[in-house]
């Protein structure tokens, strides 16, 4: 199960391949080689990454 890095919350929306969404903390987590990458949807539509603010341990995905 998923859980979000940011916020640990479980409520995470699928809204693409390997693509989800946090309806907790409003961010976008995309999962590719085991790993959760994370991205904060700006004003403008563009995807900034979050990545730098977690540890890989807390980014790793587990199946
Ligand atoms: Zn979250």
């Amino acid at each position: 199960m998923l859980s979000c890095p940011n916020c640990n919350s479980k409520d995470i929306g699928k809204i693409g391949i390997n693509q989800y969404y946090c309806w907790n903390c409003y961010i976008e987590l995309s999962v590719s080689h085991g790993m959760i990458n994370t991205h904060q949807v700006e004003e403008d539509g563009s995807l900034s990454s979050l990545d730098d603010l977690f540890d890989e341990d807390e980014r790793r995905y587990i199946l």
